[in-house]
């Protein structure tokens, strides 16, 4: 067994292992912009091996068909997880930037929780299904229904919540029989090889069905979405990707899975009396991955009559975030992940402004800290929903307010987006809240502060945001084929 923290590695057909002819690429710690190591840079040659190693463990081993050998491979990974959750803190520390109160919560400690419970619920799966006898056009026929692993995944995966995406990608597909190559962002590779390491060293996973490669080249996974022998292509990323590669999968009709970009609101109602818990989760949710997460509220809806006291509120909230070092436990945002993030983020701040907003708070760099890709948590108000930092997702500590006249208008903004991943919804009257949020067309949707995030919870996004469901049971069933039987009945 060796530490997670050093001597990244491949995982190849059952092999943990450098990429051919060594090549490495740098890590970059986005908290102080300098090299923290390297990763395995793999090559065309391991990616065409790691593929046909998840073909064939699909094709000639019993993985598909050995529920009781998946459920025990699930727990020892449960156990191997949680027995190093510290190193894998320190990893997320290092290459996302996440702060350790983060890596407690959503990056590190809440994503354990997944594996149990698909453990649990491939254990307890309904495989097949009785449909009883009926008389048909060839008379009276038994029939039920068989439910099958899919075969092969791709599962491509982003920089932003890595160990949380990495797991709820394969832990499924695996749970489901499925054999996986996973192609971890380049911006955060440790993450993944690392649960590669896991599988490899603690647990009884069959060489070939998990497969890990890591590439410098962001595109590298392309060859995944083109190449037949791929049953499922999982992928979790921007929108402009994921069309790219639905339009790649198009060729093979390779069936896809898409977790996309987001751009939720978060409605404070006209009902609520103290704006104060809506103003704190909604600076609360600016600060969470640094604005970086997919399913963040990044547009507040704030009733007109109230918009100069909802507006004052939420930046008071805003600037009692604590920006710095993620590895300091007072720190409540860390760095944004790479200088181009920042940039891109800086961008659409001064293109609001140039649309006639205005910057509340934040809107600029820390000036305390010198090192790093650190940005302020920003407000920007005067904002309408016309306008591109309205429109677009732009994927940092950025939160635009936008007035609204009443509840129809509300439920227009809200909906007026190419997107429909998230929501949150803040009103003194609950049952006022469910019928406005039934209006709303997004995949989740938390009432008053409610967290949706479980492994029991379906996740993805209406519209633009996606295609199939993460987690949940509904999760589980995006992995596998539906086949019907029938028999003569006697
Ligand atoms: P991205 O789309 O640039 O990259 C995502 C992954 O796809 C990476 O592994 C990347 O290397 C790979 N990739 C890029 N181009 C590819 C191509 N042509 N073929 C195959 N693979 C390719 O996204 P990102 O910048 O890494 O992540 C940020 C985006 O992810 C945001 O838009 C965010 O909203 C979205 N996201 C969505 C969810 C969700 O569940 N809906 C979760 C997290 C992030």
């Amino acid at each position: 067994m060796s530490s997670l923290t050093t001597n990244h590695r491949l995982l190849i057909d059952g092999q943990l292992r450098a990429a051919t002819g060594g090549a490495t690429f740098d890590n970059i710690n986005p908290t102080t912009g300098q090299v923290a190591g390297t990763a395995p840079d793999a090559t065309a040659a391991d990616g065409e091996e790691a593929l046909s190693a998840a073909r064939r463990a699909f094709d000639e081993t019993d993985w598909a068909n050995d529920v009781a050998l998946r459920v025990r491979v699930l727990r020892q990974l449960d156990d191997a997880l949680r027995a190093h959750e510290q190193e894998l803190t320190e990893i997320t520390v290092t290459e996302v930037g996440a702060p350790l109160g983060s890596c407690a919560t959503v990056q590190v400690h809440e994503p354990l929780a997944v594996v149990e419970w698909f453990a649990n619920l491939a254990e307890s799966y309904d495989w097949s299904t009785d449909l009883g006898v009926r008389d048909t056009m060839g008379g009276p026929a038994r029939r039920w229904i068989e439910r099958e692993p899919i075969g092969v995944v791709a599962a491509i995966t982003p920089w932003n919540v890595p160990n949380h995406i990495n797991i709820a990608k394969v832990v499924p597909a695996l749970a489901a029989g499925c054999t996986v190559v996973l192609k971890p962002a380049p911006e955060t590779p440790w993450t993944g090889l690392a649960l590669g390491q896991l599988f490899a060293e603690h647990t009884d996973l069959p060489a070939g069905v998990l497969n890990v490669v890591t590439a410098a080249d962001k595109k590298f996974g392309a060859f995944l979405t083109t190449d037949p022998r791929v049953d499922l292509i999982s992928f979790t990323g921007s929108t402009e990707t994921g069309r790219r590669i639905m339009a790649a999968a198009a060729e093979n009709l390779t069936k896809v899975f898409l977790e996309l970009g987001g751009k939720s609101v978060h409605l404070i109602l006209e009902d609520v009396a103290d704006m104060g818990l809506a103003a704190a989760f909604a600076a609360i949710g600016t600060g969470v991955v640094a604005g970086q997460g997919c399913a963040l509220t990044t547009r507040v809806l704030i009733p007109q009559a109230r918009y100069e006291e909802g507006v004052q509120q939420i930046a008071a909230m805003m600037s009692t975030i604590t920006v710095g070092d993620p590895a300091d436990a007072a720190t409540v945002m860390g760095p944004l992940i790479t200088a181009a993030q920042r940039d891109r983020v800086e961008g659409y701040v001064q293109g609001a402004v140039d649309q006639g907003a205005t910057i509340v708070c934040g809107g600029k760099r820390p000036a305390d800290l010198d090192s790093g890709f650190f940005y302020e948590p920003t407000l920007l108000a005067g904002v309408t929903n016309q306008m591109t930092a309205a429109q677009e997702e732009i994927f940092g500590p950025v939160l635009v307010a936008i007035p609204y006249a009443d509840d129809d208008e509300a439920v227009a903004i809200a909906n007026d987006s190419i997107y429909g991943l998230s929501g949150a919804i803040f009103s003194d009257d609950p049952a006022h809240a469910l019928a406005v949020a039934k209006r709303i067309r997004t995949g989740t949707m938390s009432i008053n502060g409610g967290v949706w995030y479980a492994p029991d919870v379906p996740f993805g996004g209406y519209k633009q945001s996606g295609l199939g469901r993460e987690m949940g049971l509904a999760g589980f069933e995006e992995h596998l084929e539906i086949k019907s039987y029938s028999e003569p009945a006697s």
